[in-house]
C-alpha cells in the first residue's frame, strides 16, 4: 500500500490512480496528512479493506508533497555503510551515529533545491517513518513501530558540517529543501525483503551511488531499539538510515552541486524523487 500527500490532501496510491482518503471514508479519516499517524493502526485497517473498492482518479505527480509533512523529531544515521566510512575517512562506528536535520528542511520528492555557497553533497538514504509511539523498543518489535519506508535526500553543506573543533553536522544538513521525502510512503508488505532493498542515485544520469541496505551496518530494527533507547518515539517521526559509498565528496577530485545539475533518487519498492539544483539568491 502506498500512502501520499498530493497537495495537502491524505491519499492512497494505486495503478489506477488516487484514492481521496478523506471522501473514500466518508469523514471517518481526514484530508490532514500529518494526523493520519497519530491513528495509524486503525487507518491501514481501513485502508487495507477499502482500497480496491475506492474510485481512483488521475492525478498530477508534481503536486506530490512530503510523506510526513510535519515530524516532531528527524534523527538520521551518519556512516552506517562501511564504504561510505571508508571514502569519508572514519573509523568503523561502535555504535549508531546520530544527529538531526531539524523539520523545517523536509519537503516533498520533486521540487528545486537552493544552493548556498559552500559545498552542497547528495547523500540517497532510505526513510523509515514511525507509526506507533513508542519507548524503549526491543528489536524485535521494531517493525510494528514503523508504518512504512520512503525515499531521502540528505543533502548535506559540508564547509558548515566540518566547521570548528567540535564539528556538528545537523545545522549543515537544514538548510530549506535539503530533506526531500517522498514520492510516497511504502508499507512494509511493499517490499520482497525488509532487509535487503536497493538505492540507486543519478546526477544528470550518471550513477553515483549504488547499493543494498543488506549493507547497513546498523539496520532499522537495531536503530530503533537504539534511538527509542535514548528518545521517545512519535507518529510521523522520520529516520534517516545512511547513505553508500559515492558522496560528491568522496570523488576524486571532490565534485559537488551545481545549479543546473538534476538529482534522480530511486529505492525499489518505492519510486523516485528527482530535484533540480538553483542558485540561492
Ligand atoms: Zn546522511
Amino acid at each position: 500500500m502506498r500512502v501520499a500527500n498530493l497537495g495537502g490532501r491524505l491519499v492512497l496510491v494505486t495503478d489506477a490512480g488516487a484514492v481521496d482518503v478523506e471522501r473514500a471514508s466518508e469523514g471517518r479519516f481526514g484530508y490532514n496528512v500529518a494526523a493520519v499517524y497519530e491513528c495509524w493502526q486503525e487507518f491501514q485497517g481501513w485502508a487495507r479493506a477499502a482500497i480496491d473498492r475506492a474510485d481512483a482518479q488521475d492525478y498530477d505527480p508534481a503536486m506530490l508533497q512530503a510523506p510526513s509533512p510535519r515530524p516532531r523529531q528527524v534523527f538520521a544515521v551518519g556512516l552506517n555503510y562501511a564504504t561510505h566510512v571508508n571514502e569519508a575517512g572514519f573509523v568503523l562506528p561502535e555504535s549508531p551515529v546520530v544527529f538531526t536535520k531539524f523539520p523545517s528542511c523536509i519537503v516533498g520528492p520533486y521540487g528545486d533545491v537552493e544552493l548556498p555557497s559552500g559545498n552542497v553533497d547528495w547523500e540517497i538514504e532510505l526513510v523509515a517513518v514511525v507509526g506507533t509511539a513508542g519507548y524503549r523498543i526491543a528489536r524485535g518489535d521494531a517493525w510494528g513501530h514503523i508504518a512504512g519506508l520512503t525515499v531521502g535526500q540528505d543533502f548535506s553543506e559540508r564547509v558548515v558540517q566540518s566547521l570548528g573543533s567540535a564539528p556538528q553536522f545537523s545545522i549543515g544538513k537544514s538548510y530549506p529543501g535539503f530533506g526531500p521525502t517522498g514520492p510516497w510512503l511504502s508499507t512494509p508488505e511493499e517490499f520482497d525483503d525488509l532487509a535487503d532493498i536497493e538505492l540507486h542515485c543519478q546526477i544528470n544520469g550518471r550513477t553515483v551511488q549504488h547499493d543494498r541496505t543488506r549493507a547497513l551496518i546498523f539496520p532499522i530494527p537495531v536503530l530503533v531499539e537504539w534511538i527509542s533507547d535514548k528518545c521517545r518515539l512519535f507518529p510521523g517521526d522520520l529516520i534517516f538510515t545512511g547513505t553508500p559509498a559515492g558522496t560528491g565528496a568522496g570523488q576524486d577530485p571532490p565534485t559537488y552541486l551545481e545549479p543546473g545539475d538534476e538529482v534522480v533518487s530511486t529505492i525499489s519498492g518505492i519510486g523516485a524523487m528527482r530535484n533540480h539544483c538553483v542558485l540561492r539568491q
